[in-house]
């Protein structure tokens, strides 16, 4: 993941490890690139403890706290194939589903759109 705000400093978290350290948790609006423009307050306990190595086979063992924690877990639920809108209720789960319905149909017409404005390739 990547939350530098130029977006060129990544952190890679191999075989990641992730631990609570607080009880409470704490809302945090989240938003995810496989639900696209759904988003939704998500309440995730707000410090982990993240153990996992780094792409250069470096230990990490860090307690993060913020954004990147709740990014750590978003993360970790895709690995167990959660996605953050598993957390909302019945009803938003259903407005998700029927609003990135909408959105796959819009860009398979957009995409065709751009299909037919693509030079046809000429036989000679
Ligand atoms: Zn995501």
């Amino acid at each position: 993941m990547d939350l530098s705000e130029d977006k060129n400093s990544p952190r890679v978290f191999i075989n990641p490890k992730v631990t609570p350290l607080v009880e409470e948790k704490q809302p945090y609006e989240e938003g995810c690139l496989s639900v696209p423009e759904v988003y939704d307050s998500v309440e995730r306990p707000n410090k982990v403890r993240i153990e996992a190595l780094d792409e250069n086979g470096q230990k990490i063992d860090e307690e993060v706290e913020g954004l990147l924690a709740v990014c750590i877990q978003h993360e970790m639920d895709h690995l167990n194939g959660v996605i953050f809108v598993d957390y909302l209720s019945r009803l938003k789960q259903t407005r998700a589903r029927d609003k990135v319905r909408k959105i796959v149909k819009i860009r398979e017409k957009q995409g065709e759109q751009m299909a037919d404005k693509q030079p046809q390739p000429s036989h000679s």
